[in-house]
């Protein structure tokens, strides 16, 4: 006969605690672990190798990624690179997506989320910038068709794992990308911060290393540099996203396309020549000597780039 006081008692059991009966410590743990997998697929998968193509993923992360950003974040890949070439494309202008600098930071840490699904809906957006992504049979039966049903999935697999607590798992969960990448990344990191380079728009470095937002803090160096699949560029910076990468690369799972240019230094020479001249053009935004609020400079330099000492702002350290 069977025991329905048990079977209750097990039931009851599975729903205060889960399958897994985990402790607190263990719940912790897996969530953060859990979150970094999500940030490093924004970063990895969404930013590098999607938006920029900086590198070149291998099929299995690549479905990997997909997956698991379906699962935790609802984002379609042609959106989110299409929001994020434009913000690039239109940087600190009014047309930008997501600038603090045009729409206070206020608004970015409130509601980024709202203002990146408000651009993502636009069809010419999309048409203009989401070129490239991918466009399978998953892709369109699931990823994109169901977007929304992942994370509803993943509200089921965590309460299973955790009981009532995967409540709150999943909350973190949901949270993570808007406060980490709507909010520092998209906000703070076009507001305050250090800058290596004088890049034309407010991009800052939120910090030298931030191992939560898997290496999108340095985003000055960044916006320098769009299509490096590295971020760090000084010796003290700490890239964490980099890092996978090239423990992808040395697996045979990913491809590096582009890192920042290194610095060479040459014999001095007493007259400029076409090499010369060639490095100063290259580097003409990050070239002191060049700068674009110059009084020496004629207007087609100036018209070419805003003063970056103009946007409001922007406390350095
Ligand atoms: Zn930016
Ligand atoms: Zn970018």
């Amino acid at each position: 006969m069977i025991d329905f006081q048990a079977v209750i008692d097990t039931l009851v059991n599975w729903g205060a605690n889960g399958v897994l009966n985990a402790s607190g410590w263990t719940v912790l743990a897996v969530t953060l672990v859990m979150t970094h997998l999500t940030i490093c697929s924004v970063t990895i998968f969404l930013h590098r190798a999607q938006a920029h193509r900086a590198v070149d993923l291998h099929a299995i992360p690549s479905h990997f990624f997909r997956f698991w950003l379906w699962l935790t974040t609802g984002m379609v890949t042609k959106e989110f690179v299409a929001v994020h070439r434009k913000h690039h494309a239109k940087c600190e202008t009014p047309e930008d997506p997501h600038s603090p600098q045009t729409r206070g930071l206020k608004a970015l840490l409130l509601t980024g989320v709202e203002l990146y699904r408000a651009e993502a809906k636009i069809p010419e957006t999309l048409a203009k910038y989401g070129h490239n992504t991918p466009n399978d049979w998953i892709e369109r039966n699931l990823y994109t068709r169901f977007s929304w049903q992942g994370v509803a999935l993943m509200m089921i697999i965590n309460l299973t794992l955790f009981g009532a607590i995967g409540l709150t798992v999943w909350a973190v969960q949901m949270a993570w990308i808007p406060v980490m990448a709507t909010g520092i990344i998209n906000g703070i990191g076009h507001y305050y911060g250090y800058r290596n380079f004088e890049a034309p728009d407010a991009s800052t470095n939120v910090s030298p290393w931030g191992v939560l937002i898997g290496g999108e803090e340095l985003h000055n160096n960044h916006h320098t540099y769009p299509t490096s699949a590295k971020f760090s560029v000084k010796p003290f910076e700490f890239d964490i996203g980099w890092m996978y990468i090239r423990g992808m690369e040395m697996v045979g799972l990913a491809k590096a396309r582009k890192t920042p240019p290194q610095l060479i230094l040459g014999e001095l020479k007493d007259v400029a020549d076409a090499r010369t001249l060639e490095a100063i053009i290259a580097n003409l935004d990050s070239a002191h000597v060049l700068r674009p609020n110059s009084s020496t400079l004629g207007s087609p330099f100036t018209s070419l780039h805003h003063t970056p000492t103009s946007f409001r702002s922007a406390v350095r350290w």
